[in-house]
């Protein structure tokens, strides 16, 4: 119970709650979860309440997802530590995140910054391993970057969310028909209108969807735009910044909204 404490940076008003309440808080949280099964893999320092063995193999790829990163992004690896929690079940998961993280809607995988310190947060289910690369993406991104817009944050972590030979052409995306025919009516989201989400709850299915498609389109399409991101995000490891991906895209891709359309078209194996 005392390394979860050391592990978890509690927010103040449950520091309170927790000192007010006592005892008997520290009898339900220890009853809650108690962490058996531990393995370190690059930055990464996870935790279990079960047995582990069936997902070393899974594990294992986590260090070349940080690689991926730093070999497409041109990003620093993260020089310290990031927390993994695995819970057996989805119950104690959400009794858990509704206990420490009250402010935070549910969700099946979590990252969460506390003080600092880095933490993600998911239980054992068929899709561990999307959840799992999915959160670990946004933890090394937050690891590397001031800070990430949130679009961009989204469309990065469904595109390294997929193992790694499905990335470039597997994605379940692909396979949306409706989604290929409004591609093609030219209905594309621009990056200037993702950018002003600010809010997870301001983000939906399509943003979701645009948002990896611009990441794909900036990874696989011209040389120029995955340029600009790559410029872009070096320009944001180690202060925020104000500056617009939307703005470099559109000067060094003209008509990039037409210009991704017509890439998702021809895209093939
Ligand atoms: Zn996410």
């Amino acid at each position: 119970m005392q390394r979860l404490f050391c592990a978890l940076i509690m927010p103040l008003a449950i520091l309170i709650a927790w000192l007010v309440v006592g005892a008997a808080v520290q009898a339900w949280s220890a009853e809650l979860v108690t962490w058996t099964h531990t393995r370190q893999v690059g930055p990464f320092v996870i935790q279990a309440n079960f047995d582990l063995a069936k997902y070393d193999k899974l594990f294992s790829e986590l260090p070349d997802l940080q690689r991926e990163l730093v070999r497409t992004l041109g990003i620093r690896p993260a020089s310290s530590a990031i927390d993994v929690y695995l819970f057996s079940a989805e119950e104690q998961f959400r009794e858990y995140t509704e206990h420490y993280f009250p402010n935070v809607p549910f969700r099946p995988a979590l990252y969460v910054r506390e003080n600092g310190q880095p933490g993600v947060y998911t239980y054992l289910k068929p899709d561990l391993d999307i959840d799992l690369r999915h959160e670990c993406t946004h933890a090394l991104l937050h690891a590397s970057l001031a800070d990430v817009p949130l679009w961009l944050d989204e469309g990065l972590a469904k595109y390294f969310e997929m193992p790694a030979a499905q990335r470039a052409f597997d994605h379940p995306y692909f396979d949306d028909a409706k989604w290929k025919w409004s591609l093609r009516l030219g209905m594309v989201r621009s990056i200037e209108s993702l950018e002003q989400r600010t809010e997870l709850a301001d983000m939906d299915a399509s943003d979701y969807r645009y948002s990896w498609a611009w990441v794909h389109f900036m990874l696989h399409g011209p040389e120029a735009a995955h340029r600009e991101l790559v410029h872009y995000l070096a320009g944001r490891e180690s202060v925020s910044s104000s500056a617009k991906l939307s703005s470099q895209v559109a000067n060094a891709v003209p008509n990039a909204s037409e210009k991704l359309a017509q890439h998702f078209k021809h895209w093939q194996k």
